[in-house]
């Protein structure tokens, strides 16, 4: 009965944190239970993956699935379909939501909801505010809580908490890292007036400009240093915070976007307008390079794709009406293996940024490593397969993509979550099997 597994993937190289090896997988109760199997072992299911690679399940920890919200843009059912299909395991949502997720009860219901629906694991955002600033203690404990995220600029309502003194008051609330969308909102609101209506779509990076990132950032990490706590920056933008960031890796992590890694300014907004408005901008190609050099110098943490799906017709106002975000939870996977094709990082490391690094920044216990004993996670990639996106591949309401005509060498051909094969060869498998990640507290 010990030879006997649920699910054994035979004949895969599969990528372990110690290196790239060609071994067998044996799963049971929806984990990994052996590496190396005997000839004779045996299954319910046995998962052909020659010519294959395994990697751990892989985690985009920066996604915006808008539920509750407008379900004709986006949905948890669909886009956790959608992470699925593009070789996702786990998603981790952010709390921008219609009402916001900013309280217990809120909590509550998403939690039961993401069970019953979700297609891949997840992880909940609580958003932080001046008013839940003295309970952000407990609700980053409950079950699971990611982390706190706050918007420290990018005016979303009552999630922005933009000066120092209430952002200190909720660095001093609660211990776990907290998740910081970083532009500077004083900056911004005194530049808008410099624009108008209808100017160019690439205005939006001069109005959002580096400084607006980079003081926002230097703002937020002198009050980690000062209250200890420590801090996630996301979608980092700017070669200076890269650089500046490298003084704060004690107390500080940090994550970079794959739009912000694969396209740059002036090439994107005269192709896609405002289908390349997102926050904080696409900026010129340094800004491009210098997010390169520090994925591969170790730098970065984690890669998200920030999902952020808006009706089209919203991205087709003029700028700055059109709605600032892109869709990306589908196309995170297979956009990162044409770069590990290219050359441009190894798969070692794509595995590193995107399978550990979101586990060991949120502390996601059981994600991370194909290893014994962990979550029974894979995304299973094909390195060979050429293929174009599409936006009628798109599963999201939104229906659009801007990576729409890109041919990408390397595609995620299955995705099993916890030891359930719920997509093969583009075909959705089963019923939704996801369930919350537990985070250690
Ligand atoms: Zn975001």
């Amino acid at each position: 009965m010990s030879n006997h597994y649920d699910l054994i993937l035979r004949n895969g190289h599969c990528v372990l944190p110690w290196g790239i090896e060609a071994t067998d997988v044996g799963v049971r109760n929806g984990r990994i239970i052996s590496l190396g199997l005997n000839g004779d072992a045996t299954a319910d299911t046995v998962f052909d993956a020659k010519g294959l690679h395994i990697l751990p399940g892989l985690i985009d920890p920066h996604v915006h699935f808008r539920d509750p919200g407008d379900a004709t843009v986006e949905s948890i059912p669909t886009g956790s379909k959608g992470a699925i299909l593009g070789g996702l395991t786990t998603v981790f949502d952010m709390p921008n939501t219609t009402p916001s997720m900013v309280d217990a009860a809120g909590l509550a219901w998403k939690r039961d909801y993401v069970e019953r629906v979700s297609w891949c694991d997840m992880g909940i955002y609580v958003g932080g505010t001046r008013a839940n600033t003295p309970s952000l203690g407990d609700l980053e404990l409950t079950c699971g809580c990611c982390g706190i995220k706050i918007f420290a600029g990018s005016s979303t309502g009552d999630l922005m908490i933009e000066d120092d003194e209430s952002l200190e008051k909720v660095m001093r609330s609660g211990r776990r890292r907290i998740a910081f969308h970083s532009e500077d909102e004083y900056r911004l609101q005194a530049r808008k007036g410099m624009y108008n209506v209808g100017d160019p779509y690439s205005s939006h990076m001069e109005w959002r400009d580096e400084e607006c990132a980079f003081l926002g950032t230097r703002r937020l990490l002198a009050l980690a240093r000062k209250t200890g706590r420590p801090a996630h920056i996301l979608h980092i933008s700017t070669a200076q915070e890269f650089q500046y960031l490298k003084e704060y890796r004690d107390l500080v992590t940090c994550e970079v976007l794959v739009n912000h890694l694969t396209q740059f300014a002036p090439d994107c907004y005269e192709r896609l307008g405002g289908f390349a408005v997102m926050n904080p901008p696409i900026r010129g190609k340094h800004h491009m390079e210098a997010a390169w050099k520090a994925l591969n110098d170790g730098t970065v943490d984690t890669i998200g794709s920030d999902h952020a799906p808006h009706a089209r017709e919203k991205k087709m106002l003029p700028w700055p009406n059109c709605a600032s975000g892109l869709t990306g939870v589908q196309t995170l996977v297979p956009i990162m293996l044409d770069h590990v094709n290219a050359g441009r990082t190894s798969l070692m490391r794509m595995a590193d940024v995107m399978s550990a690094g979101p586990a060991r920044v949120y502390g996601a216990v059981g994600k991370g490593r194909l290893a014994a004993g962990y979550d029974a996670d894979f995304t299973v990639v094909d390195m060979k397969k050429q293929r174009t996106i599409e936006e009628s591949w798109i599963v999201s309401p939104s229906g659009w993509t801007p990576f729409a005509g890109v041919s990408c060498t390397g595609w995620p051909v299955a995705t099993i979550v916890r030891g359930a094969v719920v997509m093969r060869e583009d075909e959705v498998q089963g019923a939704p099997v996801g369930k919350l990640v537990r985070f250690r507290g």
